[in-house]
């Protein structure tokens, strides 16, 4: 009988094998080796990805700024400023129309407001703050030129010619809507008849004036006076002669204070602006001013003085 081979000893079962080291990507996962032309290839399909987009970011943003030079430009109104949207603060009042640093103001905009300054420089401002010394050269007779819907009292018949003008193209016009009874009370005042008014009125109480924007006066010296420019006039009517308070409800008040501006005359001293004008409520004084300024500043509802501070003119 063959002696058997012993039998190899059996390799001690293991139920647990060394474990594997960790990939090598693992270990260095900075190394260059790893996979280096993967790498390059995603990186370049990043970078084609990148330009892919920018391109098209580039493109229509192109477009965009076209479209808006191109259309915005031509949609721009060209009009006067909207005066009346900047009633709120004391700044908007003295430095004219708001620049955007970013969004400058297009040239449209630009030729309005140089318009709208040009059509106010032209307004002659007295108060006083803005006192006149100057005397009217170019007076005339009103006598003659008015029609009968208006009686021109004996003191009150000059005006500058241009008044004058746009006096009887007032009338005409309100004589042609049936109003026909009017008076012309109170035109061109030579300064010394005007200052005598206000001289008398100081001797009966010699604080009159003091302080006119707190408590507005009635009666205001040469220097102050509109009438001694030949551009002013008072107009009232035989239902209420005189300048009282009721007359601003007759139907001649209503009239003027509805067309006037259309032909050159402002309400120089309206009811709710009497601390800014220094002066009361006076429904029968009229100033020429234009018709272009005059439609400016009814559109505005601004006086006088805030109208022309609009343009650092007051
Ligand atoms: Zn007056």
């Amino acid at each position: 009988m063959a002696a058997q081979r012993p039998l190899r000893p059996a390799r001690p079962q293991t139920s647990h094998r060394p474990p594997s080291p960790p990939p090598y990507a693992r270990r260095h996962p900075g190394s260059p080796l790893i996979d280096r032309g993967g790498h390059r290839r995603r990186r370049r399909l990043h970078s084609r990805r990148l330009f892919g987009a920018l391109t098209v970011l580039l493109v229509v943003l192109s477009g965009y700024l076209l479209c808006r030079f191109v259309f915005f430009k031509k949609a721009l109104p060209v009009t006067a400023p909207d005066v009346s949207q900047r009633t709120d603060s004391s700044s908007a009042l003295h430095s004219g129309p708001v620049s955007d640093p970013i969004n400058p103001a297009p040239s449209g905009t630009d030729e309005a407001y140089d318009r709208a300054y040009a059509i106010a420089k032209t307004v002659l401002l007295v108060n006083f703050d803005h006192p006149n010394y100057a005397e009217p050269t170019d007076l005339v007779s009103v006598t003659g030129m008015l029609p009968a819907c208006v009686t021109v009292n004996s003191g009150a018949t000059k005006v500058t010619q241009e008044t004058a003008q746009a006096l009887s193209e007032l009338f005409r016009a309100a004589e042609a809507d049936g109003i026909t009874t009017f008076i012309l009370n109170s035109a061109y005042r030579d300064r010394a008849t005007q200052q005598s008014f206000w001289d008398n009125r100081l001797k009966k109480d010699p604080t009159y004036g003091d302080d006119v924007y707190a408590n507005p006066v009635k009666t205001v010296p040469a220097t102050a006076s509109e009438h001694c420019t030949g551009l002013a006039v008072d107009i009232l009517c035989d239902s209420v002669p005189h300048g009282t308070s009721d007359y601003k409800d007759t139907r001649e008040a209503k009239w003027l204070a509805e067309h006037a501006y259309q032909y050159g005359f402002i309400l120089r001293y309206p009811d709710d602006k009497q601390s800014v004008t220094g002066v009361m409520f006076e429904p029968w004084h009229y100033r020429y001013v234009g018709k272009e300024a005059a439609a400016a500043i009814f559109e505005s509802g601004l006086c006088l003085e805030e109208y022309l501070a609009l343009y650092d003119l007051a």
